[in-house]
């Protein structure tokens, strides 16, 4: 299949945008205008059922929904379009528009950048000990955009891409003067958006290096779902599918870190051969996703996607929490919710599925898993457990919290049992007032 892609200024060439009513179209265009909007031609003729239009999961995670902006900010974009305002004025309400969005929730960009002799190592993070996070420079878009993207800032031309590496040289040495680091994660943006031939120019010198530090290479991508000719039928999907098979037999275990967001990604024979050639190459496959609101807020929804990816012999992984950025409001659900929701799935699953984590955070102090709501000394608590610490001596220990049932985010927890703070809290301040680890303000 030839790859055709669709952004704001082409939308409306999609031959089935025909059957959508012209106020939908129109909304596109004004939320398109803010947020950033990409699909493609696998994305529209076999993900998105078109009949169930405005109402299908796959239409909602890729094409930008009038409720994603505030009505107010809304009104604001579509009366600058209306008024036949030119592009630079359009520009300049997204602008205005885009940084109520906190388009920074990390603070990434800035502070979670690791350090070579004093020089800043853009294109690198570095939170949690064993695992470096590398964003090759042209690994920064995707073969289409989640609605809920928090990387969404940089695909509007917000960032200036600075934090994406050219440099692999960089990174094995990196790797090689940090022995704590065993896992590199290739990330973006989506890299499998990249040629092989540019993929290959940052895993193989790691793998030349012979860093026996190095076990675990990971590439998270959303080339499955959004794209799985990547890995049949494109011109070097054959030298993708090689490149693998040499991480392998460097020694290297190689995690393909897949996102789904829905079942219906995983229907059809496309996505299940690609699946099986990446298998074949050595590779294990470990999903995740965000709870949505909207696209997948229903235990039926997720046990049948957990299911449909043990099937084609997939690991599930993690489900996270929506993060506070972008159109939250449209996508959140409480972290009760999210509970809930994760407990009625775990419940509905067998064992070989339970090896999903979550419902986690990723947030300031760590990964904070929701473990459940409990009764302890006559209150009612909410009860956490860090999967990963800014400290790693913060794993796995748990904690609890004031129960609130309309908190969405670490941030609007309380401790709970009259308590001031939690057991991290002063340890957390330290490191981040003491600039050695200022990373991630989320
Ligand atoms: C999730 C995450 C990782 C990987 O954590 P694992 O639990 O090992 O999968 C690494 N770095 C950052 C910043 C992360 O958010
Ligand atoms: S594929 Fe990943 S990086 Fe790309 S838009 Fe979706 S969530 Fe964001």
């Amino acid at each position: 299949m030839k790859y055709t892609s669709f952004l704001i200024h082409n939308f409306k060439q999609i031959p089935q945008m025909q059957m959508v009513s012209n106020e939908i179209v129109k909304s596109i265009e004004i939320v398109g205008s803010v947020l950033p909007f990409k699909t493609n031609n696998y994305v529209t003729e076999n993900l998105i059922n078109w009949n169930n239009v405005p109402d299908d999961p796959m239409f909602k995670l890729t094409f930008p929904q009038k409720e994603m902006l505030i009505p107010d900010d809304y009104k604001k974009m579509k009366s600058a379009i209306d008024s036949g305002a030119d592009k630079q004025k359009i520009k300049e309400v997204a602008n205005e528009i885009r940084l109520t969005l906190n388009p920074h929730p990390a603070g990434q960009l800035e502070h979670n950048v690791p350090t070579i002799d004093g020089e800043k190592l853009y294109g690198m993070q570095h939170k949690y000990r064993e695992t470096v996070l590398f964003f090759p420079s042209q690994g920064q878009t995707c073969h289409a955009y989640c609605t809920f993207c928090f990387r969404w800032p940089q695909f509007v031309g917000m960032e200036d891409l600075k934090f994406a590496s050219k440099e692999a040289e960089l990174l094995v040495k990196y790797v090689k003067d940090h022995p704590e680091v065993t896992d590199v994660l290739f990330t973006g943006g989506d890299p499998l958006i990249m040629k092989t031939k540019h993929l290959e120019t940052y895993i193989r010198p790691l793998l030349d290096a012979d860093l026996p530090n190095l076990r675990h290479i990971r590439i998270g991508s959303k080339a499955l779902g959004y794209w799985p000719y990547r890995f049949i039928s494109d011109d070097d999907a054959a030298e993708l599918l090689v490149l693998f098979e040499d991480i392998k037999r460097a020694g290297k275990h190689l995690a393909y870190m897949a996102h789904f967001n829905h079942p219906v990604e995983l229907k059809g024979d496309v996505v299940a051969e690609a699946i099986k050639n990446i298998l074949k190459t050595g590779a294990v496959i470990r999903t995740q996703s965000p709870v949505l609101k909207h696209i997948n807020d229903s235990a039926e929804i997720w046990a049948d996607m957990l299911k449909k990816q043990v099937e084609l012999g997939c690991i599930p992984y993690y489900m996270f929490v929506a993060r506070n950025t972008g159109a939250q409001h449209y996508f959140s659900i409480p972290l009760v919710e999210a509970w809930k929701l994760f407990k009625e799935t775990y419940q509905s699953i067998s064992g070989i599925c339970r090896t999903l984590r979550g419902p986690s955070m990723s947030c300031l102090p760590g990964k904070v898993q929701i473990l459940g709501v409990a009764d302890a000394k006559d209150e009612k608590v909410m009860t956490f457990r860090m999967i990963q610490g800014r400290n790693p001596d913060w794993a796995a220990r748990p904690f609890f919290a004031k129960y609130d049932d309309s908190a969405i985010w670490y941030t609007d927890l309380k401790p709970a049992f009259d308590e001031t703070k939690f057991f991290f809290t002063d340890e957390l301040n330290t490191i981040l007032n003491s600039g050695k680890d200022e990373n991630n303000f989320e």
